[in-house]
């Protein structure tokens, strides 16, 4: 059954992970059936706003299939326009009840910006717009004295899910009515787990396997 609740979302998304973390995917919903059955609408139960990263590949990783996952990817998953635009659209049109910011460890956006910040040559092209919506999250890494990438890739995460928030009110309306929840995750490439490092509500949906207060909320 297709999840309808931010809670049934994230524990669908954590029971694919796991499929493939030990290496028995399931391939859901990639048959030719499915395609046919999911031609007429989409009604996908997660968005993701996660990074490029070649490695990241969404349906893979939570091992999902055609008409699940509602995805919308950027390098270090900065959150334009468009993006929050796409993202409304799965919301409040889809009904999605679960947007989930997928960051991973070393992250090459986080690290371009920090390359950026330490020898103060600007980067070509348009990748400028990149660093620049990574370096509040320098800033607040900064700040809290943390050094090492994967540490700031975490503070990115918990600040990819505040911008979404700050800068949506339809999206903020939609949590606060309880309507849809944001978790940030942090996927590592070798071994393929995700985790979670935010969510608001603040411990909502409960993280399987974690209890809720074991989950960090979003810090200012
Ligand atoms: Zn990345």
């Amino acid at each position: 059954m297709t999840p309808t609740t931010p809670e049934q979302a994230l524990a669908e998304l954590y029971a694919g992970n796991r499929r493939f973390v030990g290496g028995a995917p399931r391939h859901p919903n990639q048959d030719a059936d499915h395609r046919t059955a999911v031609a007429d609408g989409q009604h996908p139960f997660a968005v993701i706003v996660g990074c490029s990263d070649s490695r990241l590949a969404a349906e893979i990783i939570f091992d999902r299939g055609l008409g699940d996952l509602f995805v919308v990817r950027t390098a270090g998953h900065t959150v334009g326009p468009e993006v929050l635009g796409s993202v409304e659209y799965a919301v409040t049109v889809l009904g999605t009840p679960l947007i989930v910011v997928l960051g991973h460890d070393s992250c090459g956006a986080v690290q371009a910006a920090r390359d950026v910040a330490t020898t103060g040559t600007p980067p070509p092209g348009h990748l400028g717009a990149v660093v620049d919506a990574v370096v509040p999250s320098l800033q607040r890494a900064a700040e809290q004295g943390v050094t090492s990438i994967d540490e700031i890739v975490d503070i990115h995460i918990a600040h990819t899910v505040e911008a979404l928030l700050a800068n949506s009110a339809v999206l903020a309306d939609h949590v606060t009515a309880g309507r849809c929840a944001v978790v940030g995750m942090s996927y590592r490439l070798s071994a393929g787990e995700v985790r979670t490092v935010t969510t608001v509500p603040a411990g909502e949906p409960a993280v399987p396997g974690q209890t809720a207060s074991a989950t960090p909320a979003v810090t200012g």
